[in-house]
């Protein structure tokens, strides 16, 4: 059951051969005998999961049902759940009941989804390895003696692992993108706008974008569609269309043009993900795609100046974090200022103080121009050759990471090393450009992603292009050995 892709789970639950209360005990029966190896869930939420199944089963008996209802699948424990915890991986969010449903939790409600529980996180969704959670490190299924990325590594390892069918995740330097290549799943991050903000706790506002992860482009794709939509109130969602994701996936890609971006392809890449990046672009130019070198001349800024502008917009959004309205709160605070500061400083751990501190530096008063002005003039630039580029090609190629994933505890100490594992994806969200990762290969048993990246609102292509690469290979449809 765990290896049907999402249209298939979909058909059984129509013609009955199972139902939503029995698909959903099968995936808590799975996340009961196998997450205690993986720690991907903070919440299991099997008696709501169940109560919807059974809502579910009756709109599938009715003929109502949409092509979800009755599928379950997991949210990043960012998305705020009525009456569920909401925790954003952190002792500050322990206590936090949301009262209300983040849009994209409403719309898979509506959509008759069954949510299974919510998925582990870095804290406030700031890393790259899922070590710095408040519930502990995640494991990578693929070698639990490893990381599975971050900061939606308990989405990706759940997803991977085969304990949910499908999940959304957060995006906001590369975070649904990074894991996905470290765990072998397929992860989308939509263009900046596409998918409402409202209801998804905030770390970096200008780059967070929420997502999808599943096993393959077409379950992404489904997903998106689910997600996606103009929502008022989020004052930075695009008013458009609702699109059909799935509309282009078996379009042929006989002349496509692909970029292959030259400053990503250099000594920084690891040479066995190199390798298996070759075959790839082999295979996809078997299948008609056109490659041509391009290159984005700021590429090698990206990394310092997101540090600036999402450091920046964090010290600001976690002011709200005071201990008065909600969230930990310590024990007799003495006056105002000890209460704020005691707090805070039970409530946030390391990494999350150490990015606040310097966000609060890059935009005070005397830093301001110095730091956070330039980073947004660096901005621009990258955003203008991101344009250059797609007036040569349709989408952009490269490799999702640097690496495979890295062993627990290898970058904790050193987070300038940490921080270069988003290397390649970060741009994008300074862009606000859609882009995925694929599964593409593996080096030494360990995943390696493939990274698409389409211009504004051109999903749909890099879609097209996972889809068929997907339909000539089998590495998205691999398990891991101890989750099969
Ligand atoms: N790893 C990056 C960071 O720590 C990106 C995180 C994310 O995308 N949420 O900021």
């Amino acid at each position: 059951m765990h290896t049907k892709t999402l249209a298939e789970l979909s058909l059984g639950l129509r013609q009955r051969e199972y139902s939503s209360v029995e698909l959903t005990k099968y995936f808590l029966d799975r996340i009961a005998k196998y997450d205690d190896k993986l720690n991907s869930f903070i919440t299991v939420s099997s008696d709501t999961a169940l109560a919807e199944a059974a809502a579910a089963d009756k709109r599938l008996s009715t003929n109502e049902a949409d092509i979800l209802t009755g599928i379950p699948l997991a949210h990043k424990d960012l998305f705020c759940t009525n009456g569920i915890k909401t925790s954003c991986g952190s002792k500050m969010l322990d206590n936090f009941i949301a009262p209300y449903d983040a849009t994209v939790v409403a719309k898979c409600k509506a959509a008759g989804m069954v949510m299974l529980g919510k998925t582990n996180m870095d804290e406030f969704a700031m890393g790259s390895s899922n070590e710095t959670s408040f519930y502990g490190t995640v494991k990578n299924p693929w070698d639990i003696n490893t990381v599975p990325g971050g900061s939606s590594g308990g989405t990706v390892a759940a997803v991977a692992a085969s304990l949910t069918p499908i999940a959304t995740g957060t995006d906001t330097g590369g975070s649904i993108r990074q894991p996905s290549a470290l765990c072998g799943v397929t992860g989308l991050k939509p263009t900046y706008g596409t998918v409402s903000r409202y209801g998804m706790i905030a770390f970096a506002s200008s780059l967070d974008q929420g997502g999808a992860i599943g096993h393959s482009a077409e379950d992404v794709a489904l997903l998106l569609n689910v997600m996606t939509g103009f929502d008022k109130r989020d004052s930075t969602s695009i008013e458009i269309e609702p699109s059909d994701y799935t509309a282009n996936l078996n379009n042929d890609i006989k002349g496509l043009k692909i970029g292959l971006i030259k400053e990503h392809f250099n000594e920084g890449l690891d040479a066995k993900v190199n390798q298996v990046l070759n075959t790839a672009i082999k295979e996809l130019e078997q299948a008609g795609a056109i490659f041509q070198e391009i290159s984005l001349p700021h590429s090698h800024l990206s990394v310092p100046i997101y540090y600036i502008i999402a450091l920046g917009e964090c010290s600001s959004n976690l002011s709200r974090y005071d201990g008065v309205r909600f969230g930990h709160r310590c024990d007799e605070p003495q006056d105002l200022l000890d209460m704020y500061k005691r707090s805070r400083a039970e409530g946030f751990g390391a990494e999350v103080k150490r990015r606040i501190m310097l966000g609060t530096y890059v935009l005070s008063a005397g830093y301001y121009d110095a730091y956070y002005l330039k980073a947004q003039q660096i901005r621009r630039l990258i955003s203008e050759d991101f344009k250059t580029a797609f007036k040569q090609v349709d989408v952009i190629l490269g490799p999702t990471a640097p690496t495979t994933a890295f062993k627990i505890g290898a970058k904790i100490d050193d987070p300038i090393s940490m921080y270069l594992s988003d290397i390649y994806t970060i741009s994008c969200n300074l862009a606000g450009l859609p882009a995925m990762s694929v599964p593409a290969g593996f080096v030494d048993n360990l995943p390696v992603g493939l990274h698409l990246v389409g211009n504004h609102l051109d999903e749909a292509r890099i879609l097209n292009i996972a889809h068929k690469y997907q339909q000539l290979t089998n590495w998205h449809r691999k398990t891991p050995i101890d989750f099969c």
